[in-house]
């Protein structure tokens, strides 16, 4: 990863910091020097994400919960920058409980806005999500032309793109949106009902059962690995271009890969460690809700506005993934 030297000693609060994209974050930004703290209610973070900060003078944990005001406020005192991760991801989780997908991602997110805002903090880069293009069918997804949202979860991601919008125009408060595609990567969380893909798998494969892929398994991601999402962030974090401010951009590799494509790149890497995941099946099951088909980001705007350049194509890190899965939770 680039050095961005101009983050030291900044103070950065990253929301949701214990979980798997906002604990890579805080390394990141310890490794640059910054002055990190991470607010976090453990929902579905965990405490060994942060365990080797904990030692760090220049970490801080804050537990407490985004929708609280006097947290959110405590948290954004005298913070230069907030990169706002905290929410409750994962569209079945939204379709099984709305209301707390809402109160959280967008009851929390407006509270940590305000709060950071009234703190006079000088940018705010929040978690955005692809799953604000809905049924939009083009390809590749550009950030300008989205459709209409598939889940609850698709809505409370799109609401915060419009609070960050509004916070510009009524209090001239800068903010980025990320729309994250489908990250992946060391500490993503393999283990409940609203694990992601290629984590379950993975373990799952190691554990020599069949992983069921739902559909034929020709639905296709832009899988991007985490350290092109931590690259996204310290660049939005450090940016000199003023065109480049309050601008959502699609943080993704832009290349597309289908879910059968992914399982057999899973058993290629995976039968390095293990020869038998070789001969693991796939099984087959039922379409979920909410899923688009398809999902490939054009990144130029990044490419033009952030000088993004991603390191990291989606076989490459899943390398490194599974490398990561292996050594730490065979
Ligand atoms: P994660 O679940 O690992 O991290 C979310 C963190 O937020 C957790 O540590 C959790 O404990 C914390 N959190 C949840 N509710 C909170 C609350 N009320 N108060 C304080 N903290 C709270 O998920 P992640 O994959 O790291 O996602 C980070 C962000 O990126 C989220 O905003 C998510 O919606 C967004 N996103 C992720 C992906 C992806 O592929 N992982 C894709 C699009 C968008």
């Amino acid at each position: 990863m680039s050095d961005f030297k101009n983050l030291k000693d900044k103070k950065i609060l990253v929301t949701g910091g214990a979980g798997f994209i906002g604990s890579n974050l805080c390394d990141a930004l310890l490794q640059n020097g910054a002055q990190v703290t991470c607010l976090d209610n453990f929902a579905t973070g965990k405490r060994e994400n942060i365990a080797p900060f904990l030692q760090n003078l220049q970490f801080t944990l804050i537990e407490g919960d985004i929708r609280d005001m006097e947290t959110c406020q405590k948290a954004c005192l005298d913070q230069d920058f907030v990169l706002h991760q905290a929410a409750l991801g994962s569209v079945p989780r939204s379709i099984k409980d709305p209301v707390t997908s809402n109160e959280v991602n967008v009851g929390g997110f407006l509270k940590v806005l305000v709060a950071a805002k009234d703190a006079g903090v000088k940018r705010f880069i929040y978690a955005a999500s692809s799953s604000t293009y809905g049924d939009s069918e083009g390809l590749p997804k550009v950030e300008d032309v989205i459709g209409k949202p598939l889940s609850p979860y698709a809505i409370t991601k799109y609401v915060d793109e419009l609070y960050a919008d509004v916070f510009k125009r009524t209090y001239d408060f800068d903010t980025i949106g990320l729309r994250y595609f489908n990250v992946f990567g060391r500490r993503q969380d393999p283990n409940g009902a609203y694990a992601a893909v290629i984590p379950k798998f993975v373990m799952q494969l190691m554990a020599h059962e069949s992983p069921i892929i739902n559909g034929d398994g020709e639905y296709s991601r832009d899988f991007t690995y985490i350290d092109n999402v931590v690259l996204m962030n310290l660049l939005a974090l450090t940016s000199e271009n003023t065109e480049s401010l309050n601008q959502v951009y699609n943080t993704a590799f832009g290349e597309r890969t289908t879910l059968n494509d992914l399982v057999k790149y899973l058993k290629e890497y995976l039968a390095d460690f293990d020869p038998k995941i070789a001969d693991v099946e796939v099984k087959y099951g039922d379409y979920r809700k909410g899923d688009v088909p398809h999902s490939l980001a054009s990144i130029d705007k990044a490419k033009n506005l952030l000088n993004y350049n991603p390191q990291f194509s989606m076989k490459d890190g899943l390398k490194e993934a599974v490398t990561w899965y292996w050594e730490n939770l065979k």
